[in-house]
């Protein structure tokens, strides 16, 4: 049985370090901290103020160094953000202003190792310092995800793909998702996070996980020692089926989701959380793919006031479904795989996610959410 724990929190030092570091002593077992290495895995996607809440908040960092430094530890954060350096990050993020006096920095994950996470991926590539370090703290962002609806704490896991390996694995997974979800626990499987800190306090809604997204405080923190757990009991607290959350399916189909959660500390929920609309992406007869994905599936549109031609969008994208076209950008959505990383990395928020009018009309008549 795997233990989660839910506290009410916020981003006011005093009051949150307390709440983090009972946390982390619950959640320590066996770990000595004394001159371990310790390596945190925030979520670092992109340069966004803390008030965005797209990336993990500056201060709960800050109290997970304080809290491993005081006893002994050191520590080095890593991720492999979607656009931007790292130096830009600690700024743009308010991360440097927060975490100057206690002599970190962030690093971006630089060099692989071939792991084997098992089939049907077999040895793929990842960062090679998660491997190398006593300790790694999983540090997530409660946010929805307009491809896998959610990303939690085993999602949080993927930025151990680096660089443009994680484009390539959405092109190899395609439209679809369970395969993806499959490959997430995997890779999160293959790093084994013994804790897992959920920042919840100011959560993402609506059509996240970039700047399209909605903050909402939902004012909680939540902890494990195993991230399976931590999202499905997520799930609880937002009021959706565990096995909604595609990564929690796969787990359940690989015999890893213990759906008996020793819930600890404060009941909270979140009603009416919003969740991004996730239509099908193969329905209908094959010979028909081509029309339905056109007149039915939602798809990425741009918006043209908002959208600055700057190129992070058909950098990143894994099916190159975005060229540049006279003043603006063009999509070729028949191969468009829908992973929505355009949406992601954008950083003018201009990547609206919309749903063709039949597509709507055919999901709300089928009953479909
Ligand atoms: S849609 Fe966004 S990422 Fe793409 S070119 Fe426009 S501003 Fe840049
Ligand atoms: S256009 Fe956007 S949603 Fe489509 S494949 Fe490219 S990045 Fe993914």
């Amino acid at each position: 049985m795997s233990t989660v724990i839910f506290k009410q929190a916020a981003y006011h030092y005093p009051d949150l370090y307390p709440v983090v570091s009972q946390m982390l002593d619950a959640l320590s077992g066996a770990i000595s901290w004394n001159q371990a290495r310790v390596l945190i895995k925030p979520n670092l996607l992109l340069a966004a103020r803390p008030e965005k809440a797209i990336t993990t908040h500056p201060l709960i960092i800050k109290a997970v160094v304080e809290y491993v430094q005081r006893r002994g530890g050191q520590v080095h954060i890593f991720d492999s953000p979607a656009i931007g350096s790292m130096d830009k990050i600690e700024t743009g993020g308010g991360y440097r202003a927060v975490l100057h006096d206690l002599g970190v920095k962030f690093k971006a994950f630089s060099s692989q190792v071939k792991v084997d996470i098992g089939e049907p991926f077999g040895r793929i590539s990842m960062a090679r310092e998660p491997f190398e370090a006593d300790v790694v703290i999983n540090l997530p962002k409660l946010k929805t995800h307009s491809q896998m609806l959610l990303t939690l704490g085993v999602k949080n896991m993927f930025g151990c793909v680096i660089g443009l390996e994680k484009p390539q694995w959405h092109l190899r997974s395609g439209v679809d998702r369970g395969l993806f979800a499959r490959l997430l626990v995997q890779i999160y499987q293959a790093v084994q996070p013994p804790i897992t800190l959920l920042d919840g306090i100011l959560s993402l809604e609506g059509q996240g996980p970039g700047k399209r997204g909605t903050p909402r405080r939902l004012g909680v923190m939540v902890g494990g020692n195993n991230a399976l757990a931590v999202d499905a009991a997520v799930c609880g607290m937002l009021g959706i089926e565990p096995d909604r959350l595609f990564t929690n399916r796969a787990a359940g189909q690989m015999g890893l989701l213990d759906f008996t959660i020793d819930l600890r500390g404060e009941t909270i929920k979140a009603p009416g959380f919003i969740l991004p609309v996730l239509g099908s992406l193969d329905m209908g007869p094959k010979p028909l793919h081509k029309f339905i994905r056109k007149h039915f599936l939602q798809k990425p549109v741009a918006e043209r006031h908002l959208c600055k031609l700057c190129g992070e969008c058909w950098k990143y994208c894994p099916a190159k479904a975005i060229t540049p076209e006279d003043e603006k950008i063009r999509f070729d959505y028949d191969r468009c795989i829908r992973c929505y990383c355009c949406s992601e990395v954008c950083p003018h928020g201009a990547l609206d996610i919309v749903e063709p009018f039949p597509g709507k009309l055919m999901r709300k008549l089928s009953g479909l959410r």
